[in-house]
C-alpha cells in the first residue's frame, strides 16, 4: 500500500445558526473515525433576510463556527466552505448582485472563523445568451472587494454541471486564472454531466497543464476538487448519486492521473456522493471517500474509461 502523506481527502458537513448539536457531532465523530483530513463546511440552505421562508436559515454565529471548528484538531484538517445557493454572478440585474454580495459576504465572514481556505459557490446559470464577460467583471468586482475587505478565504466558483450553468472548465480556467488570488473548483462530476472530455488521458492532462498555468498550486494552496456519481440528462447534471452509479464518472482514471503526475498534493478532494431521494442503495459520502482513498494507496492504475458518457457526446470537448 502507498501511504499518500500529501492527500487532503473529506465529506461536507451541513451548517445554520439551527443545526442541531447531536446532527453536528454526529458527523464530526463520523469523519473523524473514518480519518479524513478535510471537511467543506456545507451553507447551502443559509440566506440573509429571507428568514421566514421554509428551507431557509441564518448563517452560523461566530461562536457556532468557532465551536465546530474546535470539535476538530485544526491544525490536522484542511476547511473549506460551500455557499448558498443564492449567489449568482451572472445576473445582470443591480438589486440580485447586491444581493449575492451580501450572501458572499455573510460566507466569507464564517470561513474566516472557520479558517477555511475558500469558498466554494455556484456563479449561476444563463437564461438566453451566454455572457461570460459579465461573469469576469462581476467576479473581478467581487475579489478586489474581498481584499479590500480583508477576507482571507479566496474565491473558488465551481464548474457547473448543466450546459447552462457558468461556466466548463475552459471558460472557468481562464476567467479565474485572470484574476490574482482567485481561484476555481473542479467538480469533475460536473465537468463531465456538461460534456466536458474528461474520459480520457490526455484530455486530463491538458486540464491539469492548464491549471498549472494559470494557479500557483502547492499543498497549502490546493485546487478545491469535487467528485460523486452522477447522473446526466439532456441539459446535464440530474443529480448527484454514488461513485460507481449514474453515468459512470471517471473518477479512477482522473485520480490514476493525479497521482502519475504528483498532482494529490496540489488538490483538495471532497466527496459529495448521496443516494438520490426515494431510491435505496448501500453506502453514502464516507463511504465514497474511503473507496477513493482505497484507489488512491494502492497500485492500480486506471488507463482508460471503460464507461458510457451518456448522450452528451456531441458536445465533449
Ligand atoms: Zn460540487
Amino acid at each position: 500500500m502507498v501511504k499518500l502523506l500529501d492527500l487532503s481527502l473529506g465529506v461536507s458537513l451541513s451548517m445554520t445558526r439551527f443545526l442541531s448539536q447531536e446532527k453536528t457531532l454526529n458527523r464530526v465523530n463520523q469523519i473523524k473515525k473514518a480519518k479524513l483530513n478535510s471537511v467543506e463546511f456545507g451553507l447551502l440552505s443559509c440566506a440573509i433576510g429571507q428568514t421566514r421562508i421554509p428551507g431557509i436559515n441564518p448563517f452560523p454565529t461566530e461562536k457556532q463556527s468557532k465551536s465546530v471548528a474546535e470539535l476538530f484538531d485544526n491544525s490536522e484538517y484542511y476547511f473549506s466552505v460551500h455557499a448558498p445557493y443564492r449567489i449568482s454572478a451572472t445576473t445582470e440585474e443591480e438589486s440580485k448582485l447586491k444581493y449575492s454580495k451580501s450572501n458572499l459576504s455573510a460566507t466569507l465572514k464564517v470561513t474566516d472563523w472557520l479558517n477555511g481556505h475558500h469558498v466554494t459557490f455556484h456563479a449561476g446559470s444563463f437564461k438566453k445568451k451566454h455572457n461570460n464577460s459579465h461573469v469576469e467583471k462581476v467576479l473581478k468586482n467581487w475579489e478586489e472587494w474581498r481584499q479590500e475587505k480583508a477576507y482571507n478565504a479566496k474565491l473558488a466558483p465551481e464548474v457547473g454541471g448543466k450546459y447552462n450553468s457558468f461556466a466548463d472548465f475552459f471558460t472557468l480556467v481562464e476567467i479565474t486564472g485572470g484574476i490574482d488570488n482567485c481561484l476555481m473548483t473542479w467538480d469533475i462530476s460536473h465537468d463531465f454531466a456538461r460534456g466536458g472530455n474528461i474520459i480520457d488521458e490526455g484530455a486530463i492532462l491538458n486540464r491539469l497543464e492548464k491549471l498549472d498555468q494559470a494557479f500557483d498550486l502547492n499543498s497549502t494552496n490546493r485546487l478545491p476538487m469535487h467528485f460523486s456519481g452522477m447522473v446526466v440528462g439532456k441539459t446535464g447534471e440530474k443529480h448527484h448519486t454514488l461513485l460507481g452509479k449514474g453515468n459512470g464518472v471517471p473518477w479512477e482514471l482522473v485520480f490514476s492521473v493525479l497521482k502519475e503526475q504528483n498532482f494529490l498534493s496540489k488538490v483538495n478532494l471532497i466527496c459529495e456522493s448521496k443516494v438520490p431521494k426515494g431510491e435505496k442503495m448501500k453506502g453514502n459520502s464516507v463511504s465514497d471517500a474511503l473507496k477513493a482513498r482505497e484507489f488512491l494507496e494502492s497500485n492500480q492504475v486506471v488507463k482508460q474509461y471503460k464507461g458510457k458518457p451518456g448522450n452528451l457526446d456531441f458536445y465533449f470537448n
